[in-house]
């Protein structure tokens, strides 16, 4: 493609430009057009923004998969400040939808993955050493006691050694198993668990309920991909918020009875404080990337109904239990 003249609101030249030129929002053919705004969506831009073959950004982690943990970092970083990072970012930038799922996922599995990875190698360690201190003292008990007692053992389970490995099991298959039954007797794990669940699933609830609003308003051809791109960097601050649960979870929080009603406040309030940190980085990606008419009112009203049906997501293990949670 050669624009010419390629001033910013100069008009273009058609006869110059081969391709067809769409809209980045809407997919809009804009060619022929004189305005650079775009007549289906409202989009403004500049010609020689949208006509050059590639703008690649500076530091987004779409665009740099060379360096992914530098690009990660700092995307993630420059995601809070959502005035600053949705002037930088365009909607000409090309989305990599794949990355933009990797930037939501990778750091989610990192972090969810290996703590409790961690705390799961580590409470099966703890179950086999005291089953191990158990057997000693049933061993012990034996050799001291009446011989009837070995005898009754081996009638009722065939040998000493299986009444132990029923009883007090060693083998990391059996403490695995233990550890996730004593999982499901402690209420406080599953309260923080499907806590966790939720954040995780926040961005897929948000996404369904801001493309209720959009699809009614008139800037309903907005592409989705390009909801997709808004939704993934405004939940970069969950991304940090899971992670720092999960951590917690993982290689501090094993010991559950630690948390006490204050840890859950504590758990309520920051879940309060992120979910407004989200709700002002879609405002300003709905008001300044998606040049959306009523930023505001559309992302609070797509978050109320979220919330509704976060609620009810919270209640749901009080409901499949049969027991109170809260
Ligand atoms: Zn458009």
């Amino acid at each position: 493609m050669d624009p010419s003249p390629t001033g910013t609101t100069a008009a273009v030249n058609w006869d110059n430009v081969s391709d067809d030129v769409a809209c980045p929002l809407c997919a809009y053919n804009l060619r022929g057009l004189a305005e650079p705004r775009c007549p289906e969506c409202g989009h403004r831009f500049e010609w020689s923004e949208l006509l050059a073959a590639s703008v690649v950004h500076p530091w987004l982690f779409e665009h740099h998969p060379e360096s992914n943990l530098r690009s990660l970092l700092r995307t993630l970083y420059e995601s809070i400040c959502a005035q600053r990072f949705w002037t930088s970012v365009r909607p000409t930038h090309r989305i990599r939808p794949k990355r933009l799922l990797a930037f939501l996922m990778a750091p989610l599995l990192l972090t969810t993955v290996i703590p409790l990875a961690a705390l799961m190698v580590r409470q099966c360690s703890q179950i086999s050493s005291s089953n191990q201190q158990m057997r000693t003292a049933v061993r012990a008990n034996i050799r001291k006691s009446d011989p009837r007692y070995a005898q009754y053992l081996v009638a009722q389970y065939g040998s000493v050694e299986a009444y132990m490995n029923r009883f007090y099991p060693v083998s990391p298959i059996d403490c695995l198993w233990r550890w996730y039954n004593d999982l499901n007797r402690n209420h406080t794990f599953w309260w923080v668990a499907t806590r966790l669940l939720l954040i995780l699933l926040w961005p897929l609830i948000s996404l369904l309920t801001l493309l209720i609003f959009v699809r009614s308003f008139r800037r309903s051809r907005i592409r989705l991909i390009q909801l997709v791109r808004c939704v993934v960097y405004a939940s970069g601050v969950f991304v940090i918020f899971a992670a720092l649960l999960a951590a917690n979870l993982g290689f501090a929080g094993s010991d559950f009875q630690r948390w006490t009603p204050s840890g859950y406040g504590t758990l309520v309030v920051s879940i309060l404080i992120y979910e407004l940190i989200f709700i002002r980085n879609l405002i300003q990606a709905f008001k300044r990337y998606l040049e959306f008419p009523h930023p505001m009112t559309t992302v609070l009203a797509s978050q109320f109904i979220a919330i509704l049906i976060g609620l009810q997501l919270a209640v749901l293990p009080t409901f499949l239990t049969g027991q109170l949670l809260f």
